[in-house]
């Protein structure tokens, strides 16, 4: 019986995984799970899988679970704040550890249940894109394993079949493709992207995700944090991955070999299965996910990305060749950019730009010890504000 963590239980990839869990009680069960403020969500999953421990990562919203829990005779442990967190990702008591909190904010557990020698399902891209070397050098030094779950990686460790660790090109392996949708405004005629809405941008035509990977997804952002998370995870270059549109999602990505080979991993468009395939490792077992018809699907359409319509990708692979806190910082800018772009405070187009001014006003550094990269981190956060600002004073 596998124990499991679950940072972020209460989001999209939470809830994935959960269903994934309730299929197979006789292999795993819940040992912590954690969320920000979600507190009814939260204690309704605590009622449902009965874990050791609960963490909401604000105080207020841990002393109301407390007293949920308390008044219905659960016997969850409930902790509070970011050492709380550590904690569950840590403690001798879990096995496997699901890394799905959004941004920078996971990044302390995640590292914590590295450093613990855990299993790490990684969907919290944003921690690897911050601290890569910190953080694969924290899986190899404590023998943790790391299984991607974002489908893309998951699908190329799944053409590279054997490669837990090491150089891609040990493998034989001679570029990487990463495909991606494309989002909602792959057609969107340029002149009207700077209007959409924030409503607009999280319709995402075939995934159904969180909100700030959405508007990601939606500037292909998202694309570009993969790119680095890619670098990282297969020990590759950025000139060594290819990224690919492919506007149908059931191509979720490929590998190169020297031989002329290409293997791809194809599936419907639910997170459920690399969920299901990280978590099973090397075994394989049922994700509750439907089958994928070919004839159904018909046809697969493949492009070059547009880097005039999407010029975030641009600014991602420039921070992966810089290396160093340039990722953290193009992190950290990029989540004030988009969450002022949730709350109507900036225009979709402005998002580029705040990123690319916080990039061209801080000097990447090395970035081998996480107070380094906090520090980048926040004065990123700073000025992205400020370049928010200005950004309104124009239009006003
Ligand atoms: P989501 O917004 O649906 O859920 C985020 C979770 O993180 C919630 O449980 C929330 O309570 C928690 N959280 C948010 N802020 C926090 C904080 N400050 N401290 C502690 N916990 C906090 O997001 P999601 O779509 O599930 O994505 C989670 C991660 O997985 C992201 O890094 C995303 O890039 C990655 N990912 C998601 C998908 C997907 O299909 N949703 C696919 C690939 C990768
Ligand atoms: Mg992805």
């Amino acid at each position: 019986m596998k124990q499991v963590t679950l940072l972020g239980a209460t989001g999209s990839i939470g809830l994935s995984t959960l269903d994934v869990i309730a299929r197979h009680p006789e292999q795993f069960s819940v040992f912590a799970l954690t969320a920000n403020t979600q507190v009814d969500r939260l204690f309704q999953q605590c009622c449902d899988y009965q874990p050791e421990y609960a963490v909401m990562a604000d105080p207020q919203a841990a002393e109301q679970l407390e007293q949920k829990l308390a008044e219905n005779g659960l016997e969850t442990q409930v902790l509070a704040g970011i050492d709380g967190l550590i904690q569950v990702a840590s403690d001798a008591g879990t096995d496997y550890v699901m890394a799905a909190i959004v941004g920078a904010a996971g990044l302390q557990p995640t590292l914590a249940a590295a450093r613990a020698g855990k299993r790490v399902l990684l969907a919290n891209k944003e921690a690897l894109v911050m601290s890569g070397r910190l953080f694969m050098d924290a899986i190899k030094e404590n023998q943790a394993e790391l299984l991607p779950i974002d489908s893309e990686h998951n699908a190329i460790f799944q053409c590279i079949p054997g490669r837990l660790s090491g150089n891609v090109t040990e493998y034989g392996v001679k570029r990487i493709l990463l495909t991606g949708s494309g989002g909602p405004f792959r057609q969107t005629p340029l002149s009207q992207l700077a209007r959409v809405t924030p409503e607009q941008a999280v319709a995402h035509p075939n995934w159904d995700m969180g909100h700030k990977i959405s508007v990601d997804s939606a500037t292909m952002m998202n694309k570009g944090l993969e790119l680095i998370e890619a670098c990282w995870l297969f020990e590759a270059r950025p000139d060594f991955i290819q990224i690919v549109v492919h506007p149908q999602s059931v191509v979720h990505s490929m590998v190169e070999y020297t031989d002329g080979s290409i293997l791809a991993q194809l599936g419907q468009p639910d997170m459920r299965t690399p969920i299901a395939h990280a978590m099973a490792w090397p075994e394989r077992m049922d994700s509750g996910v439907d089958r994928l018809d070919l004839f159904d699907v018909a046809r697969l359409d493949f492009e070059r990305p547009d880097y005039e319509r999407f010029p975030c990708l641009q600014l991602a692979e420039q921070a992966a060749r810089q290396g160093g806190t340039a990722p953290a910082i193009l992190n950290a800018a990029n989540e004030v950019a988009v969450q002022a772009f949730l709350d109507g405070a900036l225009d979709f187009t402005n998002i580029a730009v705040v990123v690319e001014s916080v990039l061209s006003v801080m000097s990447s550094r090395e970035a081998d010890d996480l107070n380094t990269i906090l520090v980048d981190d926040e004065q990123a956060r700073e000025y992205a504000q400020e370049s928010i600002h200005q950004a309104r004073t124009r239009v006003e």
